[in-house]
């Protein structure tokens, strides 16, 4: 990590200090950065929302690469959520035009805020919405694996709903996570109500020129549609551990780790001298089939990180890459192939993903990205999952960025998990109240 230590402010003065950019988004560099593409990644909490400037001949457009925040790494400022002042000032930066919205994956804590501010979204100018062919409601595969994870989420909350499990916990906290988009869904589907079209992306696709934004090239890389991916997509093969209990009392709701024939029988039933079995086995019964239970949660979550579209987009000799919360099975359906090379060695900005969790920055990506030639961003907090980001990918950001990387939660906010004492931001980062700007290249 840097060895600088960066000033701490507390909230209130940040309030003296607060601004709002002017439209035309450069903030923090109007002037000296013109000409060059802004990326603001806003500090939400646990979530994701990256706007995008590019500067054309005919004025700024904007991308907003997600807009979510999950419910259990909410924080607020001053009584207002962090998404909501995100929203606010996106509005005001974009005077409400947006060119391209991406959703990339149907995750809450990059969504949420499409449902949120569904309404305001409605009042602006929005040309695109694009999502991942596995949102596609007219792609009978996508259908097929959209009502199999609906079916698995409602059963999984309802199962720890029974046991009591506080959504804070974490396979609880990976299901919440799935749950409740359903207003997001009818705003993007729906493109926002104002005539955006709606685009769903696979990799291989190509958006030449999107939004007619001239010059702009964006290569998707995920998600893949072969039939590997999708055998890793459908729900795992332990989904028999889901079965719910019918009409039953005392355990209504819970799933049933073992089949009810073959593993039931009626205790007043004299025919059956079984043997009752010793506490401490029941018990390591018990865990077991919980701990399935969090494995198949976990596991079910991945499988939608997994959804993402991983954007690489080429504007002015650039190349930014984004890639959603794109787990190992998304990344490895291309970053073995021969061209990856040379796609991840003209890297000028990465988006950190899945908040540098380890499997969602595969060592072989990283180390095919240009030694020092590339700076990177990464939206995390340790709360809900105290294992997020892992320590050991930190390092690798040092050594492959030269240091040129920042994470949301070195934005010190009251009362919400912050960056490591002694984290300091490199000059390159801009801090707004509760963003970081970067300027490619
Ligand atoms: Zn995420």
């Amino acid at each position: 990590m840097p060895t600088k230590k960066r000033p701490r402010r507390n909230n209130r003065a940040k309030t003296k200090t607060q601004h709002e950019p002017a439209p035309g988004g450069t903030s923090g560099g109007a002037g000296e950065r013109a000409g060059k593409i802004q990326v603001r990644m806003f500090r939400v909490g646990f979530g994701d929302c990256f706007l995008l400037t590019l500067p054309t001949a005919q004025g700024p457009r904007y991308i907003l690469v997600d807009c979510g925040v999950h419910s259990k790494g909410n924080i607020k400022l001053e009584g207002t959520s962090l998404l909501e002042k995100a929203f606010d000032n996106i509005a005001q930066v974009t005077g409400k035009k947006l060119s391209i919205v991406i959703a990339t994956h149907p995750h809450q804590d990059h969504i949420s805020g499409f449902g949120s501010f569904a309404k305001q979204f409605g009042e602006f100018s929005i040309s695109e919405v694009w999502m991942p062919w596995t949102e596609d409601p007219d792609d009978p595969q996508a259908k097929s694996l959209h009502d199999k994870r609906t079916t698995l989420v409602s059963r999984l909350q309802a199962h720890f709903a029974a046991l009591g499990m506080s959504e804070d916990i974490g396979p609880a906290a990976a299901v919440a996570n799935m749950a409740g988009n359903a207003p997001a869904f009818q705003a993007l589907h729906s493109g926002f109500g104002v005539g955006a079209k709606v685009r769903y992306f696979k990799a291989g696709d190509l958006a030449k020129e999107p939004a007619g934004i001239q010059g702009l090239n964006v290569s998707i890389l995920g998600p893949p549609t072969d039939q590997k991916f999708l055998a890793q997509m459908d729900p795992p093969a332990n989904d028999h551990y889901l079965r719910l209990r019918g009409g039953d009392t005392g355990g209504a709701g819970m799933v049933e780790p073992f089949d009810r024939q073959q593993w039931s029988f009626a205790k007043e039933d004299p025919s059956l001298a079984w043997p009752e079995l010793p506490e401490a086995y029941k018990k390591e019964l018990r865990s077991r089939a919980n701990s399935a239970v969090d494995e198949l949660a976990f596991a079910l979550d991945q499988c939608v990180n997994n959804c993402s579209i991983v954007a690489l987009l080429s504007y002015q000799g650039l190349n930014l890459l984004f890639p959603g919360d794109a787990q190992y099975g998304n990344w490895e359906s291309w970053v073995k192939s021969s061209g990856s090379a040379s796609l991840l060695s003209g890297v000028s900005f990465y988006k950190v993903a899945h908040h540098g969790s380890v499997n969602a920055n595969p060592k072989e990506a990283l180390e095919k990205m240009p030694d020092a030639k590339f700076a990177a961003m990464m939206s995390t907090q340790s709360r809900p999952w105290p294992s997020i980001p892992a320590p050991g990918l930190l390092p690798a950001l040092d050594r492959k960025t030269g240091k040129q990387w920042v994470r949301s939660d070195a934005i010190a906010i009251s009362g919400a998990p912050s960056a490591p004492a002694g984290t300091v931001v490199p000059p390159v980062f801009q801090e707004g109240d509760f963003w970081f700007d970067y300027f490619v290249g």
